[in-house]
């Protein structure tokens, strides 16, 4: 695309140009080249995303003096000695990259504007990666498949342009299908194989006119939502790669390579498609976001039309009333011409007002009504989801789901559809009027706003870079604000100054001053463009000309008058009205992917648990957090009645994982965990959810606390408990006295006149377990507390709990363990061995080698 308006769009958008010269060429295949550029002003430490992209202007080769721009993915770009590469397809017909690339050898320069860098922003687990896109696209889809996880399914589709270009390194990914088809702008989206493609994500670069074609296709076609497609126009056809109409074979038709390659062999993908059955309707997780609009759509597109109207009726009174002036001025001053006009402009200021009342009730009741729902759907579903779910960065998106998301959809159900409509139609009505009424000085309405958007065009110049540099000055800032705080008691104890700190807050603040003080005047200057005041002038400065000349009848002044003068402000609401309505939409994707969370299955859980003591028996026991990602493979385990059974193994090993299975912090994948008591064995999903609660406790090392008194902290799972027993618990636990200490004794509140150390914390989760009483325990082996007197106390309150209950330990420290009845080692989710301390220590194998690993370490 030649070198004019766009680039200066791009300028003013903040694109700064970089010139990279060039260290050396390499022909990967002889129609894909590698060149490598020093380009030290561009890749200067910044962060350079996956799949991130540049535009480089290549000197059109007929033309000198003009450029064209093609976007080109940043191959290994290397922050210490700034250089990067980039690779060129050569084909014939060459377009001017090509051109340039093909004659380009060391010492040569290019500019490249790097406007912003896109980041290859998959959403949370997909289904699968759909890779599609040219050979120009080839580098990014090896960045791609760089950082996508090895158990990924992705899905490759490549278009060759000239035979040859199957040869064209692909990255080499486990998981990846490469599908190679011909030129042809409708090749691409003719080669997408018919199947079930549920929440997959793709992701296509290529030529414009294709990836439209591709675009539609996916979406009607495939049901791909148009939010799960990424996609980049690298090049046009006609435009920046070719400057003439490709010649070559017709859409669809597959290329033979002309040379052997380590790819797979061309698919005949239209055949395929043709023969393959029917794929069932997929689903995207995405979807329930829109679905979870689409009850309000009649109702927001009605509130919109009603809008509409509402916005002409009040701006008819003044109309209506500009009207007057005219004939008042033309002298026909009498009432019975007046008349009418004042009533209709009282009626319809009257009856505007009342339905704009309405509008608004009726918007607030369906906002209640959807806000109320979208509450009690996701309260129900937090209640479903299992509690291996409740991770830290889960309870993050509950946060903003709750508080933030259902916020701003209360924005978009209430006010942001009739903010916009508002602000389309009535500016809309004001210009058409004014240009009915004289073009000439409706036309002189549009000068200010060409100075707002000339002025902040300016403003942003350059902001690309300079808020990387604002970036790197806010990190370096909030390093020396931490060192120094790191520092502060030696500072204050042996002297000094925080001087480094010193010089990296003024240095910060010297170059906002000389990044904002210039911009500060053309702020104003910008905001001043469009406030009323500026249009009143205008149009008392231009009508007086266009009356003084003759151009126009006095009393025309008066519609300008009344109308004109905020016609800036009312285009501003438009501006800023779209933003709420995009975080609303987004804001519901958020909130229908949290309402998408599979569930526990509780269809089977009505059973209530066994008499007698009760064991636990794993029975082919797998699991993983992510499909195909197993954590957990086939495990066997018994915990006979009132035996203690320890996991030891290295970190990473599964232990945890295993010992919240019995709680169903998650189900499992396969096999299952059955209570046993005697003869009676229950798979543990068939158990009513209390009765499970009632059968294990928990505890683990990392206490949960609520918001409440320390006593009903203890009688959590026992709200009926008598103030003697919750007392009885905390002795065993030895946290009583502690507990005594407290301002308020045991009806002291956690966090606010309560507050307790680590060690306390488990004791008081410890004498909570203790008060329950459930026959089965799991224990999450504490970790060594800072205090030898805590760790102390610990021990002691766990011994008191172990009791004779059915116990599984998680130990991470051999030696606690040595007494346990069985202790089964864990190594990559299997158990490779189980037995007595002595029977193990006296096998080789990994216990043996964790058991002296742990002897040496504490010599
Ligand atoms: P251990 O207790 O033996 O250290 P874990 O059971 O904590 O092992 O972890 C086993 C594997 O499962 C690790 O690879 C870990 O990264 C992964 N994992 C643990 N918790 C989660 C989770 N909530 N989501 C995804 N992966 C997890």
């Amino acid at each position: 695309m030649a070198r004019g308006f766009q680039k200066t769009m791009m300028t003013a958008l903040g694109a700064t140009d970089h010139v990279m010269t060039v260290l050396s060429v390499t022909d990967l295949t002889p129609g894909f080249r590698r060149i490598r550029f020093s380009a030290p002003t561009m890749i200067d430490g910044r962060e350079t995303p996956t799949a991130s992209y540049v535009r480089l202007w290549a000197p059109d080769p007929k033309e000198p003096g003009k450029v064209h721009q093609r976007g080109y993915t940043l191959v290994e770009p290397d922050a210490a000695t700034g250089q990067v590469s980039f690779d060129f397809v050569l084909h014939e017909p060459m377009g001017p990259a090509s051109a340039w690339a093909a004659a380009a050898k060391p010492g040569d320069t290019i500019t490249a504007s790097y406007y912003m860098f896109h980041k290859f922003e998959p959403p949370e687990d997909p289904e699968g990666y759909l890779l599609m896109g040219d050979p120009a696209a080839i580098p990014a889809i090896n960045a791609i498949l760089g950082v996508l996880p090895p158990e990924a399914r992705v899905v490759i589709i490549l278009q060759a342009h000239a035979p040859g270009d199957a040869a064209i390194p692909v990255t080499t990914h486990p998981g990846a299908d490469v599908l190679w088809t011909g030129p042809g702008t409708g090749a691409l989206a003719g080669a997408v194989p018919h199947r079930d493609w549920s929440n997959w994500y793709a992701w296509v670069a290529a030529e414009g006119a294709a990836i439209k074609e591709l675009r539609a296709t996916l979406n009607r076609v495939h049901g791909f939502p148009l939010s799960d497609i990424k996609h980049a126009a690298y090049w046009m056809r006609g435009k920046a790669m070719r400057l003439r109409k490709e010649a070559g074979p017709s859409a669809g038709e597959t290329v033979t390579r002309d040379q052997p390659t380590t790819q797979p062999p061309f698919v005949p993908i239209a055949a395929a498609n043709a023969a393959a059955p029917a794929a069932p309707r997929p689903r995207w997780r995405s979807q329930r976001g829109v679905e979870l609009l689409g009850s309000l759509r009649w109702k927001l597109r009605a509130a919109g039309a009603l809008q509409g109207l509402i916005s002409l009726m009040q701006l008819a009174p003044l109309v209506l009333m500009a009207e007057l002036g005219r004939r008042l001025l033309a002298g026909e001053g009498r009432w019975e011409v007046l008349s009418p006009l004042i009533l209709w402009a009282i009626a319809l200021y009257g009856a505007a007002a009342t339905l704009s009342a309405g509008l608004m009730l009726w918007l607030h009741a369906v906002d209640a009504q959807f806000g109320h729902t979208l509450r009690v759907s996701i309260v129900t579903k937090l209640a479903r989801l299992p509690l291996g779910w409740f991770t830290d960065r889960n309870a993050a998106t509950v946060h903003q789901a709750v508080q933030e998301d259902a916020g701003r959809l209360h924005y978009m159900v209430t006010h942001a559809v009739p903010d916009v409509v508002a602000g389309i139609v009535t500016p809309l009505a004001v210009i058409l009027y004014l240009f009915a009424v004289d073009a000439a000085l409706a036309a002189m309405l549009f000068l200010p706003l060409i100075a707002f958007v000339a002025l902040y065009i300016l403003m942003m110049r350059g902001v690309a870079d300079k808020l990387v540099e604002f970036a790197n000055w806010t990190k370096r800032a909030n390093a020396a604000a931490s060192a120094f705080v790191e520092a502060l008691p030696v500072v204050r104890v042996f002297g000094g100054d925080g001087r480094a700190l010193r010089a990296v807050l003024d240095g910060q603040a010297a170059f906002l001053n000389g990044w904002q003080r210039p911009m500060a005047g053309r702020k104003v200057a910008s905001q001043l463009a469009i406030q009323p005041p500026t249009f009143l002038l205008l149009i008392t400065a231009a009508g007086c000309w266009r009356v003084l000349s003759g151009g126009m009848a006095p009393a025309d002044l008066l519609p300008f008058l009344f109308l004109g003068t905020v016609f800036g402000a009312q285009i501003m609401t438009v501006m800023y009205g779209f933003v709420p309505l995009r975080e609303a939409k987004q804001a519901a994707r958020r909130i229908g992917l949290l309402l998408e969370e599979p569930e526990l299955d509780r269809s089977r859980s009505s059973r209530e648990l066994p008499p007698g003591p009760l064991g636990l028996r794993f029975d082919g026991v797998s699991f993983g957090y992510r499909p195909g990602k197993p954590v957990l493979r086939d495990v066997d385990l018994v915990l006979k009645p009132g035996t203690m059974t320890a996991l030891v193994g290295p970190s990473g090993a599964g232990k945890s994982t295993l010992a919240g299975l019995p709680g169903r912090f998650h189900d499992v994948t396969d096999g299952a965990i059955r209570i046993v008591s005697g003869e009676t064995e229950i798979d543990i999903r068939q158990l009513k959810p209390e009765a499970l609660q009632r059968a294990v406790g928990f505890v683990f090392q990392d206490v949960r606390l609520i918001k409440e008194t320390l006593r009903e902290n203890i009688a959590l799972a026992r709200p009926g408990a008598t103030m003697a027993e919750i007392e009885a618990a905390a002795r065993a636990a030895r946290i009583h006295e502690r507990i005594l200490a407290a301002p308020r004794g045991y009806d002291s509140v956690v966090g606010e006149d309560a507050r307790l150390s680590g060690g306390e914390a488990q004791r008081l989760s410890i004498a909570r377990a203790l008060l329950a009483d459930p026959p089965m325990l799991v224990l999450d082996e504490a970790t060594a507390f800072a205090d030898p007197e805590s760790e102390h106390l610990v021990q002691q309150a766990l011994s008191a709990l172990v009791g004779r209950r059915t116990v599984l330990v998680v130990a991470h420290r051999l030696h606690t363990v040595t007494h346990a009845d069985c202790i089964a080692v864990m190594q990559a989710g299997r158990i490779v061995q189980s037995g007595r301390h002595q029977e193990l220590l006296a096998r080789p194998g990994l216990y043996r080698d964790l058991w002296q690993a742990g002897e040496r370490k504490s010599a």
